[in-house]
């Protein structure tokens, strides 16, 4: 059938995998955490790490690990006016355990709430320093009475271990493309269940086709102390990314925004860029800067690993950024399949940007006595014959097809459908790389 029918089975599964997800409680460490990559794992096969509590990663050392059972506040008649049974965003991320009675004004300063958004659960976390503390909406803390409070996290924070996943698909060599999501967040759907979703997808997807050039390699770690301890863990294996892609915010209708690696003109931020500006779909490319998700990890000075980030709307920019307001409605399977889509995209140029020379570089060769304009009438790719003649006349060994692809402001596809129909009549050679 149609793409359009293929890419809304994927985007159907994309969001699926987002509901499966969304009930549970992630943290940085913990049995949400493991639970979470279990769930992927049923999709594509991990492999699963676990790194010690304690254990020095870079700068850093691997926290202790966070479990939560049960979390409320009661007021004087025994009812939860607070439930994390309810909503997993009501604990303070990490907090320490407590139980006990406290009058409301003690209790007060431990609750947080978004005052210009009074129906809305704000998500805030603890990681560092101990403390613990509620989140409620703010129609919910005007509500509260002055009296006595039960209030009880039932949480534990001992010596356990991180955990994070991986899934790799070799490719003829070992040089790799990373694809790296955070797996951290609890109930939110944009942030970070969108970005887990697709690229889920994109490796159940390669993995069904042949011939990839690069290794691909599928992270799924919790934000910063994840990727700091994956990189930590694995320093040899980084040099050997070539480039990559940092995802979050997928799901929902912003348009597309890319960041650029702190190089700004790697091969992925061409292929990001060119992607986004022929995709037809509404974009825009900004610079990178040290603050944001697991990118800034491996564009720090000792990595300098080429990774972007590919996002809709951007993290902290939009209303429901953090706070309960990304629930299932804020993300749509039109909208991950789109995402899908674009990602597959800028996969495809990295792996198949190759350099070609035209066999016949005096003049036009004769593309009629060849059958190839016979050949084009087989496709339904528009900019066909365009594609190929950019395609011959830059086919010099000097540029490679992203090259003359973004010359001629043509898709990649065309530009590389066009390059494989003058290889199979002889009028191109591969150069490299
Ligand atoms: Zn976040």
């Amino acid at each position: 059938m149609t793409a359009l029918t293929e890419e809304n089975d994927v985007g159907r599964e994309m969001y699926a995998l987002v509901e499966e997800l969304y009930p549970i409680c992630r943290s940085i460490t913990g049995n949400g955490l493991r639970e979470t990559l279990g769930i992927i794992g049923r999709r594509v096969p991990l492999e699963i790490r676990e790194v010690p509590t304690g254990k020095a990663v870079l700068d850093w050392t691997v926290p202790r690990e966070w479990n939560i059972q049960d979390a409320f506040i009661k007021n004087a008649r025994g009812e939860r006016v607070v439930d994390f049974r309810a909503s997993n965003l009501h604990v303070v991320n990490y907090s320490i355990p407590v139980h006990e009675r406290m009058s409301l004004e003690k209790l007060r300063p431990h609750l947080y709430s978004l005052p210009d958004r009074p129906n809305w659960i704000p998500y805030r976390t603890s990681y560092y320093e101990d403390a613990w503390g509620f989140c409620l909406t703010d129609e919910q803390l005007d509500s509260l009475p002055q009296g006595e409070y039960e209030v009880c996290i039932d949480s534990t924070l001992a010596t356990g271990s991180l955990t994070y996943g991986e899934h790799v698909l070799p490719g003829e060599t070992d040089d790799e493309i990373l694809i790296s999501t955070h797996v951290c967040h609890p109930s939110l759907c944009d942030d970070n269940l969108s970005g887990v979703a697709v690229s889920v997808s994109l490796a159940r997807e390669l993995a069904r086709q042949k011939d990839r050039r690069y290794t691909m390699r599928f992270l799924y770690a919790p934000g910063t102390i994840g990727a700091i301890t994956w990189l930590a863990e694995n320093r040899e294996r980084a040099k050997k990314i070539r480039h990559g892609l940092t995802l979050t915010c997928l799901g929902d209708s912003h348009p597309f925004t890319y960041k650029r690696t702190v190089g700004g003109d790697t091969a992925i931020d061409r292929a990001a860029t060119h992607v986004l500006a022929t995709s037809g779909v509404p974009s825009q490319i900004i610079d990178f800067f040290p603050y944001g998700y697991d990118e800034r990890q491996y564009n720090s000075p000792g990595f300098r690993i080429a990774v972007g980030s590919l996002m809709r709307g951007r993290h902290g920019e939009f209303p429901e950024y953090h706070t309960s307001g990304d629930d299932l409605a804020f993300v749509s399977a039109a909208r991950l399949a789109e995402s899908f889509g674009i990602l597959r995209d800028i996969v495809d140029v990295l792996q198949n940007d190759r350099t070609f020379e035209n066999t016949s570089p005096f003049g036009e060769p004769q593309l009629g006595r060849r059958g190839l304009y016979r050949a084009l009438g087989g496709t339904s790719i528009p900019g066909l014959q365009f594609a190929m003649l950019w395609v011959l006349n830059l086919s010099d060994g000097e540029h490679s097809l992203l090259d003359i692809a973004r010359r001629a402001k043509l898709s990649f596809g065309a530009i590389r459908t066009a390059a494989d129909l003058l290889v199979q009549h002889g009028l191109l050679v591969l150069r490299g790389p």
